[in-house]
């Protein structure tokens, strides 16, 4: 290390004595104890994967190995400095480069970006390389087709890229028709945004023919592939036309998430597209790798240094240890779970789609509806057996949704419990719905008034005030 060249101070003579305070005015004692169990009470006042089944429907609440973690505060990776030259990083450059490539492989696609800090920035880079792409081309199109079933981001990314978006109706099996495609696809729409398995759960049948007309006008297939956990060794999205496909690593990939932490959204795209990825772009020279920034097709930066290394560390961990057959396997339990809850709970629950499903089901509060209870209520009540609710009211093309995600990891006993209290509840919608009303009743806060919250946050805390 080189000598310091700044002046030493003693920091207990920096701040005049007499600013000092001697005491803190009402400073709370307590014992180590006290405090101990304050917060292992708080922390038991939280709910989370570790503690009870988490049903919540398109967000993938699945249990991730600890050892993912470990690896992740190993000293070598936690250590490093996004600082250090090239030379002394040449581990984690191959890492991430083995890692674009394992997600390639597992879409059927070519290269991929890891810079995306989450899914909806990963369909934002897309949707901007698809602007790039077009601008190059020396054309200015102005739409893009999103299904009714999508994910709401899709939307939201598509016009923040500036297209408006063009909805497309879901036929009565709950997928995209490709008539309606071949009705609104033309040359001034740049592509469309499809969600495999959409939002009810269900495969997109119907794909490859719509990526062809599509392609046919030149527009792009964008795929929003954050449910991956239905096809990974199933589908190789590539295969069915798709132009590119973010994945969420913070669902599928071994990173918990909910609790807003940091993420990534990583894109795949075929080979044409690749001159427009974000830089830097990690390639190898000989024995060596190097961040290539020089590519003047590049939409540019998406996400500062390596984007989120330490999810993706977690993810190329996973994959590992998992393989090939294991993240087959996975998938394969996950829509096994799915179907069998929903088998489980057809006949309690109104089923809006009844047709085997992938690794989530959606149902409808309609026969509840005539006791008075919503689905509201019902995702409440579950709170006083000890589950999260699942997702409500989501997808919007489905009244009073009640969108159910088991994942692979929740065993036959906890769906089984599961599936018993959800016909519990509905037998309490019909003998005692005033009991559902009022739900949840044994919890710390009962229902909160989200409008208010949502108008009106308080983000900062004013004791006794
Ligand atoms: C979760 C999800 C997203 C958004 O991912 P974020 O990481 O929250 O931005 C997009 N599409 C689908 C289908 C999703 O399930």
């Amino acid at each position: 290390m080189p000598r310091w060249d700044v002046e030493v101070v003693d920091v207990n003579n920096l701040i005049p004595s007499h600013l000092l305070r001697k005491e803190l005015e009402g400073f709370p004692q307590l014992s180590e104890m006290d405090v101990v169990r304050h917060f292992t009470r708080l922390s038991q006042w939280n709910y989370g994967v570790d503690s009870g089944f988490y049903p919540l429907g398109s967000c993938t609440m699945k249990y991730n190995p600890k050892i993912n973690e470990e690896v992740a505060g190993m000293k070598g990776f936690a250590h490093i400095h996004p600082y250090q030259p090239e030379s002394l990083v040449q581990g984690i450059l191959k890492l991430m480069v083995e890692l674009g490539g394992f997600l390639s492989e597992i879409t059927g696609m070519d290269q991929a970006t890891l810079q995306p800090a989450a899914g909806a920035h990963g369909e934002l880079t897309g949707m901007m390389m698809i602007r790039a792409v077009l601008q190059a081309r020396g054309e200015k199109r102005k739409r893009v087709l999103v299904p009714d079933t999508a994910h709401g981001t899709n939307c939201s990314t598509s016009t923040v890229a500036s297209y408006q978006v063009v909805e497309i109706k879901s036929n009565e099996r709950g997928v995209i028709p490709p008539r309606k495609v071949e009705e609104l696809m033309d040359e001034e729409v740049a592509g469309i945004m499809v969600t495999n398995p959409n939002t009810l759960g269900f495969f997109e049948e119907h794909l490859a023919e719509i990526a062809e007309i599509v392609h046919r006008k030149g527009g792009f297939v964008y795929c929003d592939g954050a449910n991956l956990n239905a096809l990974m060794g199933i589908v190789k999205l590539g295969d069915l036309g798709v132009d590119m496909v973010h994945l969420n690593l913070h669902k599928t990939f071994s990173t918990p998430h909910g609790g807003g932490g940091p993420g990534a959204g990583p894109l795949a795209v075929k080979r044409e597209l690749a001159p427009f990825l974000p830089v830097p772009v990690i390639e190898k020279e000989g024995e060596t790798y190097r961040l290539n920034y020089d590519r003047s097709q590049s939409i540019g930066r998406m996400k500062a240094f390596y984007g989120n290394f330490g999810v993706i560390l977690k993810a190329y961990a996973y994959i590992l240890s998992m393989g090939a057959e294991g993240l087959k396997r996975a998938s394969e339990m996950a829509v096994l779970n799915a179907n069998y809850l929903m088998k489980g709970l057809k006949g309690s629950y109104h089923l809006p789609y009844d047709r085997p499903c992938m690794h989530e089901c959606v149902f409808t509060d309609r026969y509840q509806e005539k006791h008075h209870v919503s689905t509201l209520d019902i995702a409440k009540r579950l709170i006083d057996y000890g589950f999260h609710p699942p997702t409500i009211y989501f997808p919007l093309v489905v009244k009073g949704a009640l969108m159910m995600e088991p994942t692979e990891t929740e065993g036959k006993e906890e769906l089984d419990r599961f599936i018993e209290t959800m016909m519990a509840i509905a037998k309490e919608a019909e003998e005692n719905p005033d009991l559902l009303r009022q739900a949840p009743t044994k919890v710390k806060v009962r229902r909160l008034d989200e409008i208010l919250a949502a108008r009106k946050p308080k983000l900062k805390w004013i004791p006794n005030k």
